[in-house]
């Protein structure tokens, strides 16, 4: 990624990469670490939001046909490094767990759009859940290297499910951990959460992905604070990646203009305002 915290949307910079793998381990029960390495410049082509689609390998057990979206949890230190922190649920993430320091991995990317960080904004809210921490992770290094003010909103089941090392990075932020055993991640009290913190400081911007639930929220609440913007990352199944298949479409509503749009090439990242919800048929 540049030192730039004023990302592009779109970079075309689109190629496949052979990488092997130097680290893989579990992070907790459910998720994995995977460290790649590629003879290429993998870390100045990549930015915060931006996703890759991965090869998984055939194992004894599993064939998983078509690639796996999976977005950029870090890159670098050195540049051909990337990283990807990942949820081992079904075909594709199972065989994926299986591999071994010094296998190899095909990857395609870097794919998509990117959030959008200003160097001027003084203050960032980030409200994340499950494997959105991975896609936002990498705002976190650009906003404090500007001097911007992170705040967390961080959901989890309950805390031995909570990343909170990984998601930070040894970035200092004001972090309020919600779960779903005590009742805290309820829709009802993460709103007065979200409210209470936008109503103490102006947050230039809220940035959100991989909970539906948080989004719907997040745009509710934001029609009461129009100053503040909000981006989320989507995740839509997909077959392609690159927007040739149209399997991503989604409906959005941009000034009252609905529009089909594919989450794998116009996006990932929408603007919470645009999403629509649910769409109605007929
Ligand atoms: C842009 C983007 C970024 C993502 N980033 C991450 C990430 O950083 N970490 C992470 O753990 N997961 C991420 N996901 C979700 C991840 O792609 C799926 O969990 C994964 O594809 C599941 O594959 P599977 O074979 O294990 O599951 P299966 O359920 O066996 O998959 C069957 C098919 O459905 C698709 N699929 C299943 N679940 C999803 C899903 N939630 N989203 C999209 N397609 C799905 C698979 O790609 C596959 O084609 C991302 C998804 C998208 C669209």
């Amino acid at each position: 990624m540049t030192d730039s915290v004023s990302f592009h949307r779109n970079s075309e910079n689109v190629a496949s990469y052979r990488c092997k793998v130097v680290e893989h381990r579990w992070v907790n029960d459910r998720y994995k670490y995977l460290r790649l390495s590629a003879q290429s410049d993998l870390a100045s082509a990549t930015r915060p939001g931006q996703f890759y689609q991965l090869k998984c390998p055939v194992t004894d057990q599993q064939q998983p046909f078509l690639l796996r979206p999976m977005s950029v949890y870090g890159v670098g230190p050195e540049p051909g490094t990337i990283e990807f922190l990942y949820n081992v649920t079904g075909v594709g993430t199972k065989a994926m767990s299986s591999l071994a320091a010094g296998d190899h991995m095909d990857i395609v990317g870097p794919l998509g759009n990117t959030f959008v960080l200003e160097p001027e904004f003084k203050r960032i809210l980030v409200v994340a859940r499950g494997v959105g921490l991975a896609t936002m992770a990498p705002l976190l290094p650009y906003a404090a290297s500007c001097g911007i003010q992170i705040t967390a909103i961080m959901s989890a089941r309950e805390p031995k499910d909570m990343m909170r090392d990984e998601f930070l990075r040894g970035v200092s932020a004001k972090v309020h951990c919600v779960y779903d055993n005590d009742g805290s991640s309820d829709v009802g009290a993460v709103e007065v959460l979200v409210r209470r913190i936008l109503d103490e400081a102006h947050c230039d911007v809220v940035y959100t992905c991989g909970s539906h639930r948080l989004l719907m929220l997040l745009q509710r609440v934001l029609a009461d604070y129009p100053r503040t913007r909000g981006e989320v990352a989507m995740e839509q199944h997909m077959a392609c990646g690159m927007g040739a298949c149209l399997s991503c479409v989604r409906m959005f509503d941009i000034d009252g203009d609905k529009q089909f749009l594919r989450v794998c090439r116009e996006g990932p990242v929408f603007s919470v305002r645009d999403v629509v919800g649910e769409v109605e048929f007929g």
